[in-house]
């Protein structure tokens, strides 16, 4: 509808006023009239204020409420409750009826209206969407002719049976339910496996009566060529047994996925809950991981952008792999068609599995050893150990770490050391792999601890190139001693600063009187001698003192200034007392009131003439 035409078009004047019904929120009048082959609808409260105008033609409605344009029908434009009534007097029902050509209710009839013209463009809007994904369903080929039976052979490669009737003795008369062939079979087991002895396929025993229920199941990839690129189809596969042997397979598709110049999922489903299974967008949950039938793979391939991916190695190795996943990530370059081709399946499988925080394949890579980002002798080693993603990243750490693992290890520290290959392959060159495997085999050592330890030890400046640090006798008890030195190398630190403070700074601090002595602490030792006093933890202590947090002074007899008396604690930027403790008495008796008086005077005095 043409919106500035009909906002031109002029209110026609209506005057209702229905003082007596003035509390009636919920009733609006309808002032009808036709123009421009349009019938208006002004909307009036009872107040004869114009709320909403709607302009209605036959095919179309459209809703005007202020200067804002709404979509919404008459009977959902006021949202409260109760409902609204809308009253159309005589002479306005009678224009929307005749423009209606009904002679139902006006307000119903107008109401039924909105609601048909909604529907037809919900149906519309959904017959373009249910259009467009048909125009791409259109194009797919039906299965090939074999498909059935390939279904049977190879997605339903497991299910095959010897029913056999049972009867005392060796040899029992059974019949394959692969070849149908007639066979004899010694001392058969019910759920036991075999081989036939007529097709020479792998087997189940089942006793004859006891077969009944046997249900398997499978699921199947087939691709196909597509306008668009190529298609891959998902089927599941069942087949049911009755209970002499017979059997009947049904398939059922689910989801197909286009790849190509646009990426596509569909997944047989429900449309919008209409009832309706069809295919609709977006892939559903289930997704088919099951054997691709490959005897097409070539011809559908070829020609489009996928011709050269790798796939039909891929799949020919019989690693059972999405084949949508595949060439979606061949689409990012050429890596996996590298990978297939060499016979790095594992590597594959990793790419598609994709949980690898930091991904060691480059899937942009423009060579296999650009891909595996190793050298020419690395990749050997890959192809040769059929490397999969932890082996590649553990490679690759070892070309950047110059540190060659000898083949026979290999396997083995790739498979121990996952969480810390960067560490190990570091510390290896302290002495060998060989060496460094044997120490930790031999003492039972957890590596994470050994990584700590000669962390540690290189801290405390050890030369731990020196066997007897690198590999000492008692781990557990050289690891303990490290720990404990790193303490203690961490106080004297401490200490260090503690002593500087004191040489630097105790001529502020510093006060004598007749009674007493005050200074600051020389060591961290008399921190932590005090520190016992003050019942405080001592390694605290010593790091806030070091780092100017806290501000201790020790307070002395004048005739005893060597034992703990009084320790005080001061804020630091304004002296005022934090605590004062000693070792008699837990707080500071009455007597040393005067004391820390006279020493704050000071304190202040000294710093003003300090600055
Ligand atoms: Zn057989």
């Amino acid at each position: 509808m043409d919106k500035k035409m009909l906002k031109s078009i002029p209110v026609c004047k209506f005057d209702i006023r229905i003082t007596a019904l003035t509390n009636l929120k919920l009733i609006y009048f309808i002032n009808a009239y036709v123009r421009n082959k349009i019938l208006i609808l002004d909307i009036y409260d009872t107040e004869n204020n114009l709320k909403y105008r709607v302009f209605q033609s036959k095919t179309e409605f459209v809703t005007l409420e202020g200067t804002k344009w709404r979509q919404s029908k008459i009977s959902n434009l006021i949202d409260c409750y109760p409902y609204p009534t809308f009253i159309a007097l005589k002479k306005s029902a009678d224009i929307i009826q005749k423009y209606l050509k009904t002679e139902e209710d006006a307000i119903k009839a107008l109401k039924s209206l909105q609601e048909a013209i909604r529907k037809d463009e919900l149906d519309n809007r959904y017959k373009s969407e249910l259009d467009l994904i048909d125009s791409y369903m259109k194009p797919v080929k039906a299965v090939p002719k074999d498909f059935e039976k390939w279904l049977n052979d190879v997605a339903l490669e497991h299910s095959r049976y010897i029913i056999y009737e049972y009867k005392a003795g060796k040899a029992m008369k059974g019949r394959c339910t692969h070849c149908q062939g007639d066979v004899l079979v010694n001392k058969p087991k019910h759920n036991g496996s075999g081989i036939c002895p007529s097709c020479r396929s792998e087997i189940t025993y089942k006793a004859k009566g006891k077969s009944n229920n046997i249900v398997d199941r499978s699921t199947a990839q087939l691709l196909q060529k597509h306008p668009n690129g190529v298609i891959v189809r998902e089927f599941e596969v069942t087949k049911r047994y009755n209970s002499f042997g017979g059997a009947q397979l049904s398939f059922f598709e689910d989801n197909r996925s286009i790849s190509g110049i646009e990426n596509l999922d569909f997944a047989l489903d429900e449309y919008k809950q209409s009832g309706k299974i069809r295919w609709c967008k977006d892939k559903s949950w289930n997704i088919a991981t099951g054997a691709l039938y490959t005897r097409n793979l070539k011809r559908e391939l070829a020609g489009t952008e996928f011709q050269y991916s790798g796939l039909l190695e891929m799949m020919l190795s019989g690693r059972t792999i999405s084949a949508t996943d595949y060439l979606r990530a061949y689409q990012k370059g050429p890596a996996l068609e590298y990978l297939a081709k060499l016979k790095l399946y594992n590597l594959v499988l990793g790419v598609l599995l994709n949980r690898y925080y930091e991904e060691p394949v480059n899937l942009e890579g423009k060579n296999p050893r650009e891909v595996l980002k190793l050298s020419k002798d690395g990749l050997k080693r890959a192809i040769k150990f059929n490397a999969n993603h932890n082996e590649l990243r553990l490679l690759q750490i070892s070309e950047k770490e110059g540190v060659h693992i000898p083949d026979e290890l290999f396997e083995n520290i790739a498979e121990d050391f996952g969480y810390y290959y960067e560490d190990f392959i570091r510390l290896s060159k302290l002495s060998n792999i060989h060496q460094q495997l044997k120490y930790l085999k031999n003492k039972k050592v957890n590596f994470g601890d050994y990584r700590d330890y000669i962390n540690i030890a290189t801290k405390l400046n050890w030369d731990v190139k020196d066997r007897f640090i690198l590999f000492p006798r008692h781990f557990k008890a050289s690891h303990d001693q490290a720990q404990e030195l790193v303490k203690v190398k961490e106080t004297f630190k401490e200490d260090k600063i503690i002593r500087g403070m004191y040489q630097e700074l105790n001529k502020q601090f510093e006060f004598n009187d007749e009674d007493y002595s005050i200074r600051l602490p020389k060591t961290a030792r008399e921190i932590i001698r005090e520190g016992h006093e003050l019942h405080h933890c001592v390694s605290t202590y010593i790091k806030s003192v070091a780092n100017g947090k806290t501000l201790i002074v020790f307070i002395r007899k004048a005739n005893d200034p060597y034992n703990p008396f009084y320790t005080m604690e001061l804020h630091p930027g304004d002296f005022k007392l934090v605590q004062v403790r000693g070792k008699n008495n837990f707080n500071a008796s009455k007597e040393l009131e005067p004391l820390i008086e006279k020493y704050r005077a000071h304190l202040t005095k000294s710093q003003s003439t300090a600055a």
